[in-house]
């Protein structure tokens, strides 16, 4: 396959400025910076970092786009979002591809990315007819009380190398409908998918007439990262990332009185009861685990087995992870890419040190593939729930197994960790499957039944509780969190009734 054809189709170069707001900026003034393919460690292409006066610069253009976004009606922004879903399933197949080459997530998954990116579209188009408030009954004789949602300023969007287009989506698309103009920080592991998307979507905010509503600053954490959390121009920060960078950017943020949105690490886990289908099971926990090997924020890490089905689970999960396809991405029948680079290698090395020291053990994979690349095998590791190393989010295909013997205590396990994002049991017993859901089962901001832990689908609000960062984005009613709110109240009397009998006379 000639990947250069694809980069090409793409209208990416060898060199990429990763500044944009009207047009892009020819010289950023950040320096350099290399994007690597994982499966072979060769360089795909390299990118101009902006500089702090270009960071200011783009920043300045969002704050100015603004001014005229948040009157444009919200479905005539609706209508951009629309044409922008359109030039995106244009070129979904190829910037799947970009996807796969530079995360080394398996094609279906670099193409699922993308229709992430489609289906917010066509989501938030629908959303900007219904930016809804309420009326209030007002306590007061002819008064009239009202909610009303407006646009909020510009949203400054942080994303992570493991959903390079598809988080940017989640935030930029429902903040653009919702009259907020956006400044994407997108991760240096994965700046050329930012770049392409952000060619696609600025060409057409840009034939639209809404030139800087999308905004694109690629940069270091110094001359872009900290100024972003810093600045009160950005009345909204969303970041997605480890708990490490949300707790940074809530003390930061939160010294400014600026919002947060916080997408951060999970330590998912599924638990299996006796009554389980295992085929269903197996199935479900392969995918959460091993899928885009082990790098989702929703990847199943924890395994909860019933103390009558453990010693089977782990037997028929071994035989399983023995036939993975480890390889090339871009290969038809690969189920299991690279990790991101050497460095998550090495830490996928060091947990499973770690747990071999804390009392467990490796009954399948967990060796490094001796290739050009950054490629592992999952790893199945007999755990305890005691164990440190279980209480951490390693970033890569490590799936613990634990066993249990009640309800209560699988429960407690599940709960146990300081994360809480996401959270599945395996059941065919009605009152169990609704524990698990109750206000006394899983603690995670999404608990599934009878399907795994990753994989959700765009129309619910995704997020997680504790460590994770108690943020939503997506569907539902995510959208409120993108817009201000005002309570109105209109006096159609010629009286001034006071609230609560207050009396005040003059
Ligand atoms: P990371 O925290 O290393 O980086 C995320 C982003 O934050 C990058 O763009 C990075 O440059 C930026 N950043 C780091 N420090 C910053 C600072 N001080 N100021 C501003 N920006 C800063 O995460 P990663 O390795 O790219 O991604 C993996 C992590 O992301 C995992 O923990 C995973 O669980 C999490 N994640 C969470 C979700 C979710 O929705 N909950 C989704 C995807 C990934």
């Amino acid at each position: 396959m000639r990947f250069d054809d694809v980069l090409k189709r793409l209208g990416l170069g060898p060199v990429e400025s990763g500044a944009c707001h009207d047009d892009w900026v020819g010289e950023p003034g950040g320096g350099e910076v290399a994007s690597y393919n994982p499966a072979t460690g060769e360089v795909l292409g390299r990118v101009l970092a902006a500089g702090r006066p270009v960071y200011d610069e783009v920043v300045d253009r969002a704050v100015a786009a603004f001014a005229g976004w948040r009157t444009t009606p919200a479905p005539r922004r609706g209508e951009v979002v629309r044409k922008i879903g359109a030039a995106l399933r244009e070129r979904k197949a190829d910037l799947g591809l970009l996807v796969t080459l530079e995360t080394g997530k398996i094609r279906s998954e670099g193409e699922g990315e993308i229709q992430e990116m489609i289906d917010m579209c066509d989501f938030s188009v629908g959303l900007s007819r219904q930016l809804y408030g309420l009326t209030i009954a007002s306590e007061r004789p002819r008064h009239r009380m009202m909610e009303q949602w407006h646009p909020l300023g510009p949203v400054g969007v942080v994303t992570a190398f493991n959903f390079p287009a598809a988080v940017w989506a989640w935030n930029a698309m429902v903040a653009a409908v919702c009259g907020d103009t956006v400044v994407w920080k997108p991760s240096p592991l994965a700046p050329l998918t930012a770049i392409a998307v952000h060619k696609v979507v600025a060409e057409v905010a840009r034939a639209e007439g809404f030139p800087g509503v999308f905004n694109l600053c690629f940069g270091s954490i110094e001359d872009v990262g900290e100024p972003m959390l810093n600045d009160a121009r950005l009345p909204l920060i969303s970041a997605t990332g480890s708990c490490r960078l949300g707790r940074r950017v809530a003390e930061v943020v939160g010294r400014r009185m600026g919002r947060t949105i916080l997408e951060l690490g999970g330590n998912n886990a599924v638990v299996v009861a006796p009554t389980a289908d295992l085929d269903l099971a197996i199935r479900g926990i392969v995918f959460a685990a091993v899928g885009t090997a082990g790098q989702r924020c929703t990847t199943a890490r924890r395994l909860i087995v019933h103390e009558s089905l453990h010693d089977q689970v782990v037997d028929r999960l071994a035989r399983a992870y023995a036939r993975l396809p480890v390889g090339d991405p871009w290969d038809e029948g690969t189920l299991v890419g690279p990790l991101i680079h050497e460095g998550a290698v090495e830490a996928m090395q060091a947990a499973l040190r770690r747990a071999g020291e804390q009392g467990g053990e490796v009954v399948a994979g967990g060796k490094r593939l001796n290739r050009p690349g950054w490629f592992v095998e999952p790893a199945l590791v007999k755990a305890k729930a005691g164990m440190a190393v279980v209480g951490e989010e390693t970033f890569a295909p490590i799936l613990y197994v634990i066993p249990y013997r009640d309800l209560d205590e699988a429960i407690a396990i599940q709960n146990g960790v300081e994360q809480g994002l996401t959270s599945a049991i395996f059941t065919r017993d009605l009152l169990e499957a609704e524990r698990f859901l109750s206000p006394e089962g899983s603690d995670c901001g999404i608990a599934n039944v009878n399907i795994g832990t990753s994989g959700a689908e765009i129309g619910g609000a995704f997020g997680g509780e504790k460590a994770t960062g108690g943020g939503r984005e997506a569907g539902s009613d995510a959208w409120k969190s993108y817009m201000r709110r005002q309570t109105c109240t209109v006096n159609y009397g010629s009286e001034l009734p006071l609230a609560q009998g207050v009396k005040f006379d003059i």
